[in-house]
């Protein structure tokens, strides 16, 4: 197991621990993007506060361990999203949306949104949203798995995937070893605790990278943890990521950054009471020498 430390970075109001991308390691599977959130306080009227920002050419995941959040987006959508549940938006061509306080909840936050690359036969396509309030749960020994995408242990999740991908919540009473997909890479980023894998410890903040080829994964663990398990079939293509877009080639960056800041449509637009966020200057105008963030 390779394992690299998550740099912190700010969203909104919140600290997050951005485990991927990282240098040398920019997708597991089509996952190409993880940032944990929390635990924080927030109040009624003030917490991850996230305004309206577009996303093209990947899902975002959002997965909750405490707290509550608002997601409003430009489809019309306005769905408080809860511990257990699942907020799985697609972007394709173009959506916009904001995560915002919820008016009533007070208390800690703690979470993690993750981004799911889209493969060239959907990243054109139109924008969707879907809300899971259920998702499967299964029992392996010393632990409680809830799947959020694809399927794990023989249970599926309702949520789409548009490639061969898993995303699994792992709430550790002891060491477990769970099944894995023998042509999935994986990655594994501890939420609550520590954890060791291969003899190599795995702390909050860090996120761990697994290569294809187990049948299983032996995490060990004295006390209580929680680890959430990513992994897919390594992507299709190399991705091109800038700000909140994916996509291939700088072109369509810069297509997508020129659209959101003139306001042209593409992304539509989202009731909220927050202030809409710039598209920054893409690293190869400002910096012509480099290619990627
Ligand atoms: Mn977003």
């Amino acid at each position: 197991m390779e394992v690299t430390a998550s740099r912190e970075s700010v969203v909104g109001d919140l600290t997050v621990r951005r485990a991927l991308p990282r240098a040398g390691r920019r997708t597991i599977g089509a996952w190409c993007f993880a940032d944990h959130m929390g635990p924080a306080t927030v109040t009624a009227d003030r917490g991850i506060d996230v305004g309206p920002h577009p996303h093209c050419g990947l899902h975002t995941v959002t997965w909750l361990v405490a707290g509550e959040v608002l997601h409003r987006d430009s489809l019309g959508t306005e769905q408080t999203i809860a511990p257990g549940q699942l907020n799985l938006m697609t972007a394709g061509r173009g959506v916009s949306h904001s995560e915002e306080a919820t008016g009533r909840y007070a208390g800690d936050l703690h979470g993690i949104q993750l981004w799911v690359a889209q493969p060239e036969a959907t990243r054109h396509g139109p924008p969707a949203f879907e809300h899971h309030a259920h998702l499967p749960r299964v029992e392996v020994p010393g632990a409680l798995g809830t799947v959020l995408l694809g399927s794990f242990a023989g249970a599926t999740s309702p949520a789409r995937t548009d490639t061969p991908i898993v995303g699994t919540d792992l709430v550790l009473h002891r060491t477990t070893v769970v099944p894995v997909d023998r042509r999935f890479e994986h990655g594994l980023v501890v939420l609550d605790g520590a954890v060791r894998v291969d003899s190599e410890v795995l702390a909050t903040g860090h996120l761990g990278y697994l290569q294809p080829g187990r049948d299983e994964l032996r995490i060990e663990s004295d006390q209580p943890a929680r680890v959430l398990l990513v992994g897919g079939e390594p992507f299709e293509s190399p991705i091109l990521m800038s700000w909140n877009f994916v996509a291939r080639t700088r072109e369509e960056i810069d297509a997508a950054h020129a659209s959101w800041n003139d306001d042209d449509g593409r992304f539509g637009r989202v009731d909220s009471r927050l202030t809409r966020i710039p598209a920054p200057t893409p690293v190869w105008a400002a910096s012509p020498a480099r290619g990627e963030p």
